[in-house]
């Protein structure tokens, strides 16, 4: 038979396993990696629209000058057919040459009028995909809303699991003498959380590897409470019926 004290620790080696399984569950919710993958996704989407930004606003101040200078030359247009047609100015070289000023601001006008079209068409895919982006980041930010809350449910759940595991904790290792427990916690940090191991078959659990017959032996031969360490892992045998 088991020694008490060892039932204990293998006991209480069970829970905490049990305890970091939780915790490994917890941090790798498949809620976590889905909301990772939407976030990344966001971000590409972010980051096309910032793109998208700068070159719309290089069309839209394109289209904001052409418009602008349209308007001023439409206005200069109007102040000279005022002169010209207001009759008090009646040179007809002055009037020869005010005529001509009007016919090369039309043509500019004209000019710039195709200009402002122009830019207008070039835009309207860019508002189009500005609007897609937009809608995107909308879902996006819906979704990731859906899967927080999904994450927040699952991680309730763990919670709930280990705060019923960790408050058995404090019991079984009360059961422990002191000095086995410091032995196993020291042990526990250095071998990834296993610090008791069973030997099942003259082989021990925790590295898998067969002891020595003459070691199977010795540790057969003792007292059942000595504490035992597999000569291989380092870690406390607990031996078997
Ligand atoms: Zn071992």
């Amino acid at each position: 038979m088991t020694a008490p004290e060892l039932a204990n620790l293998l006991a209480l080696q069970d829970l905490d396993t049990h305890i970091d399984q939780q915790r490994h569950l917890r941090s790798h919710l498949p809620e976590r990696a889905q909301l990772a993958e939407v976030e990344a996704e966001l971000e590409k989407v972010r980051s096309a629209r910032s793109e998208l930004a700068v070159t719309l606003e290089e069309v839209a101040g394109r289209q904001a000058m052409a418009e602008r200078e349209l308007r001023a030359t439409e206005e200069r247009i109007a102040q000279v057919n005022s002169r010209l047609y207001g009759g008090t100015v009646s040179a007809t070289r002055e009037l020869q040459a005010m005529a001509a000023d009007v016919e090369g601001l039309k043509n500019r006008a004209s000019a710039l009028e195709d200009t402002a079209l122009g830019v207008m068409e070039e835009r309207e895919p860019l508002d189009a995909q500005m609007a897609v982006f937009d809608q995107e980041i909308a879902r996006l930010g819906e979704r990731g809303e859906e899967v927080q809350a999904r994450l927040r449910v699952a991680e309730a759940a763990v919670d709930a699991q280990l705060r019923e595991l960790e408050g058995g904790r404090p019991g079984l290792a009360a059961a422990v003498p002191a000095e086995l427990l410091s032995a196993y916690e020291r042990l526990r940090g250095r071998l990834g959380g296993v610090a008791v191991a069973r030997l099942v078959g003259g082989r021990c659990d925790g590295c898998h590897l067969s002891l020595p017959a003459v070691e199977l032996d010795r540790i057969r031969h003792q007292p059942a409470a000595k504490v035992e360490y597999c000569e291989q892992c380092g870690r406390i045998l607990v031996v078997g019926d």
